[in-house]
């Protein structure tokens, strides 16, 4: 099955969103997975927000 061209777009910026964040907290004393600091929580909400966008896509698509 082709993807959607509109599922592949969010797809490479949620896999954007998610390399920005764990770039960041894996150079960042400050964040804490339960905790975020002011630099990474926009980074992890963004990333979030699309993984959420994503996956309910994905969902729409398979059925
Ligand atoms: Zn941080």
């Amino acid at each position: 099955m082709n993807r959607p061209a509109r599922l592949t777009d969010l797809y490479d910026r949620y896999m954007t969103a998610a390399k920005l964040h764990r770039a960041h907290s894996e150079s960042c004393d400050t964040c804490r997975p339960d905790a975020p600091c002011e630099t990474g929580r926009p980074l992890w909400e963004r990333f979030t927000r699309l993984q959420d966008a994503y996956l309910t896509e994905l969902c729409k698509q398979q059925h």
